[in-house]
Order: structure tokens, then sequence, then C-alpha cells
């Protein structure tokens, strides 16, 4: 299952952060400890709030498939997530690490190869972006109405943008202008479709 791989992308991810944090602690660059620098902690700020965000969105995926629940959409989120992040934060903390992160005297370099791994096998990132655009456009309920439906924003400050008392609103669904008046216009004065893509705007 996706959700496996996710959760060892985070743990890889996890112990580079560690091996990164211990570093900056130790490690010392124009007289200071280079964790006092501001643009190492936000790397590090950075490293923890993605490995954390992959652990919420694994553990949500494995609680799916605990409660009997369909997981595929949210391993796939998680798979996605879990092992782009991976590689990112393994990245930065060799980064962190200069030289050092680089060579084989610390596993971190050996982290940056083994989370590759994980954007390929059992599903590529990109096998997963197909999964969930198909979910988002096909599946997935929105929760805000159709565009065509939202209620004209009255300018007030503008006459020429409100209606006139006994006058509609129109709304085009192609771009989005509105015409206030009995009829739609023959034809969209902005994008030039007919009057046919008009819509009615519910009253506000
Ligand atoms: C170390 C390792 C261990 C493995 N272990 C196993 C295992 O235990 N069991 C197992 O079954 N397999 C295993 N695999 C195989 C792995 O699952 C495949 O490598 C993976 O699914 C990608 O398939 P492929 O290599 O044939 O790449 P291809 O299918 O040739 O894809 C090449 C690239 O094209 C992209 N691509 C393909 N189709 C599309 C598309 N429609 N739209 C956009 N992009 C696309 C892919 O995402 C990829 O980036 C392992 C692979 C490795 C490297």
């Amino acid at each position: 299952m996706p959700v496996t791989r996710s959760a060892l992308a985070r743990r890889a991810a996890r112990s580079a952060m560690e091996f990164a944090i211990d570093y900056v602690k130790k490690r010392r660059a124009f007289g200071s400890k280079i964790g006092d620098f501001q643009a190492i902690q936000f790397k590090i700020a950075e490293m923890f709030q993605k490995v954390e965000t992959a652990r919420l969105l694994i553990w949500k995926a494995a609680w799916e498939a605990d409660q009997g629940l369909d997981p595929n959409i949210s391993a796939s989120v998680s798979k996605l997530y879990a092992t782009e992040a991976a590689y990112e934060v393994v990245d930065q903390a060799l980064q962190i690490m200069g030289g050092y992160g680089y060579t084989r005297f610390f596993p971190v370099e050996k982290l940056l190869r083994d989370t590759r791994l994980f954007r390929i096998y059992e599903g590529t990132s990109e096998v997963q972006r197909i999964v969930l655009a198909g979910h988002a456009l096909h599946q997935y309920q929105p929760v805000m109405p159709p565009l065509e439906d939202l209620p004209v924003h009255i300018k007030r400050d503008n006459p020429e943008a409100c209606p006139q008392p006994g006058q509609t609103a129109w709304r085009c669904r192609m771009c989005g202008y509105v015409h206030f008046d009995d009829q739609p216009p023959d034809e969209c004065p902005y994008c030039f479709f007919p009057a046919a893509a008009f819509k009615q705007v519910p009253p506000s």
C-alpha cells in the first residue's frame, strides 16, 4: 500500500532533520553556532513543518483504512506529499551540513539517495497526480456553488455597476461579466460569446 512508502519516506526525512538539528547546534561559523543564523532556523522550520504535515496525512490514510473506509485518495495524497517533501527535507539537511553532508562520514547522503526512490516505486509521483486530478475533477463534491450562481457583488460607489430598479442581472458564464437589463446582450462585450452564454443571476 502506498501509505507504507509514505511512512518510510517520512521516517527518513525525520532522521535527516534530527541529524541536521544536532549538527547546527554544534557547528560554528563566523563566530557563532550556525543554528543561531535565522537563514538556518528557517530551513529547520520548513523541514519540521513538512515532516509533521506528512505525519498527519499518513495518519489520516491509516485511520480511514482502520475504519473500513476507502483510503485510496488519502493514501495517494500522503504518498505524493510525503515522498516529495521527504526528498526536499533530506536535501535541505544535506545542505545544512555542507561538505560533510555530502560525504559518507554522515548518513545523510545515503538518505538522499534512498528518499529519491520513494518518488518512483509503488506509484510514481506522476501517477499519484493522475489519480488525484481524476478524483478532483470527477468525484470530488464541492462545497461552494458554481461560479455562475454566485450573487453579484454590488459596487455602490459606481452607479453604472449597480442594477437600476426593474433591471435584471445577467452573468456571462464564460468570463463573469455582469450585464444589467431586461435581456442578456446579443454577445458578451468581453469574451464575445453569444447571449446563450448568459445566465440570470439569482437575487442576493
Ligand atoms: C529499487 C526499486 C524497487 C522496486 N521494487 C518493486 C517491487 O517490489 N514490486 C514491483 O512490482 N515493482 C517494483 N519496482 C518497480 C517500480 O514500481 C517501477 O519502477 C515504477 O512503477 C515505475 O515504472 P517504470 O520504471 O516502468 O517507469 P515507466 O512506467 O516507464 O515511467 C517512466 C516515467 O514516466 C512517467 N509516466 C508514465 N506514465 C505516465 C503518464 N500516463 N503520465 C505522466 N507520466 C507518466 C512515470 O511517472 C515515470 O516518471 C521497483 C523499482 C525500483 C527502482
